[in-house]
């Protein structure tokens, strides 16, 4: 690897003014540098601004259904290029390779889908006291929306903002992570290949302080959509909103899975561990509270530490389960780890980094799992981002949900019962944008809405499905005489 990839700005592929680029390792073998990209600043971020400026008028007026074969040819050639693709997600951000191949084909499902959608944003007829008047509504797009998008889904998080937005008729600028960009710039290649016309797409690597802030204070962009930590997600929520930008923050999670005495202890186990060590347990959705009812919280224990200690550690071609994306990501997992330590809680399973030569240069955390966590805990209370599932003992149902909802977040939550008494109270009191029953708590399906309570989200708007739209377009009521 030396040559760097270059931004995508008007339709052309171009260097950063800095003349500096930035390297991303392989981080299941930190010796691995995999691609060198733009480090890129305000003013290359300004000009991306400029262009999709440049190109919103004749964007909104080409009609839907050409906006839409432009999206449904992307995802086209994206799924032509579906190995390679996956490739790159499991040597950039480490992901196993049966879930980047997953998460790739969500990323092609994602186009397909908004491409359908780009020939009808929908509207309302309404009868009108008037006499001889049409009353309707119609939806036209926002104008530019400035994407900022995390890590650790590379792929699926600017599918699911872009497709829409693009669908809607609004112009784009795209900030991807600078831990792992490559697949970003691929989606504007795939884009640039279906049709797409110059600078309805710019796609500009670098710093979030420079890149990100110059798309959300630039006078031209008028929305701003951002998935990240909740640290970063509340500067740039302030930020936006001073601005005058409408915005959408997808941040942080605690989510937990309730086990009911009425749950199997093993099948619940299953759901707990596949929902907190699979993608590494860095999914915003992933599980790290497991509040399970005393009557069965040993026999629950075993089957846990079980699962745990049975998962297949190691560079993604071939195991179950890969590295954390970065040095950071893994040395913050480890911190809090002595944090619990620390606080009183006691190390059931995992704890360090795995020995072995497939394992020595990467950033791999054993898949952990806590017992007698209290839930005032940093570990109970904080985003950990790392394979580390806490079990808090709890005496009954009603103090299961209790402990449930006693975080600042409220992404995903779930219940492991065989009562359907059980099952439908947690759908009603579970402080959370995702609700599940007998399931774990990541995996979503991309025609529903996505998004949190509390500190999760900005509540008023969702991503994905119909509602996915709603953020990129404006609605108009139109009164004919
Ligand atoms: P991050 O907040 O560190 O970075 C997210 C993006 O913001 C990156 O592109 C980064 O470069 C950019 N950025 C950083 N500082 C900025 C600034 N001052 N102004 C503008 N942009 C800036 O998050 P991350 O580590 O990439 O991702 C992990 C986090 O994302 C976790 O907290 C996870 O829960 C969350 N997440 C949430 C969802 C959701 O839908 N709720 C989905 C995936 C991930």
């Amino acid at each position: 690897m030396t040559e760097s990839t270059k931004n995508y700005v008007n339709g052309e592929w171009v260097v950063s003014e800095t003349g500096d680029t930035f390297d991303v390792e392989n981080p299941a073998n930190s010796n691995e540098i995999v691609s060198r990209y733009q480090q890129s600043n305000s003013t290359d971020a300004a000009v991306a601004v400029s262009a999709a400026a440049e190109s919103q008028d004749s964007w909104k007026n080409t009609p839907g259904p050409e906006r839409g074969r432009i999206l449904r040819e992307a995802g086209t050639v994206l799924a032509n290029q579906k190995e390679g693709l996956t490739g790159l997600l499991v040597s950039e951000e480490g992901k196993s390779y049966a879930e980047a191949a997953g998460e790739v084909q969500r990323a092609i499902d994602i186009f397909h889908y908004f491409a359908a959608k780009a020939a009808d944003l929908g509207g309302t007829v309404k009868g009108s006291s008037g006499k001889n008047t049409t009353l309707y509504t119609r939806k036209v797009p926002v104008g530019v929306a400035a994407l900022i998008t995390p890590w650790n889904y590379p792929i699926a998080i600017p599918a699911w903002k872009l497709a829409p937005a693009l669908a809607a008729g609004n112009s784009v600028v795209l900030k991807p992570a600078s831990v792992a960009p490559g697949l970003s710039l691929k989606i504007a290649k795939a884009l640039d290949e279906a049709g797409l016309p110059a600078g309805v797409l710019n796609v500009v690597t670098g710093p979030g302080r420079e890149v990100g802030s110059e798309f959300i204070e630039n006078e031209s962009t008028d929305a701003v959509s951002f998935t990240g930590s909740s640290q970063v997600g509340q500067t740039v929520y302030d930020q936006a909103t001073d601005a005058g930008k409408r915005v959408q923050t997808e941040l942080g999670g605690k989510n937990p899975t309730v086990v009911t005495g009425s749950a199997d202890p093993s099948k619940a186990a299953d759901i707990v561990a596949t929902g907190g060590f699979g993608t590494t347990g860095q999914s915003c959705t992933a599980c790290s509270r497991a509040i399970v009812d005393s009557a069965i919280h040993d026999d629950f224990v075993a089957a846990l530490i079980d699962r745990a200690e049975s998962i297949d550690i190691g560079p993604g071609s071939d195991h179950e389960m890969g590295p954390q994306v970065s040095a950071n990501e893994r040395d913050s997992t480890l911190e809090y780890i002595d944090i619990a330590v620390e606080e009183g809680a006691t190390l059931a399973a995992g704890g360090g980094v795995p020995d072995g030569t497939a394992v020595a240069n990467g950033y791999f955390v054993e898949p952990t799992v806590f017992t007698n966590v209290d839930s005032e805990m940093r570990i109970a209370q904080e985003e950990v981002f790392g394979p580390v599932i806490s079990v808090i003992e709890v005496d009954d149902f009603n103090g299961a949900i209790d402990v449930a909802n006693n975080v600042q977040y409220g992404l995903s939550a779930s219940v492991v019962t065989e009562s359907h008494n059980e099952a439908n109270r947690f759908i009603d009191e579970a402080d959370a944008g995702v609700v599940k029953v007998n399931q774990k708590t990541t995996g979503l399906e991309l025609h529903v809405p996505f998004g949190g309570f509390k500190r999760s989200s900005s509540e008023t708007w969702r991503e994905q499905g119909d509602s996915g739209l709603d953020f990129y377009t404006i609605e108009k009521t139109v009164y004919d005489s």
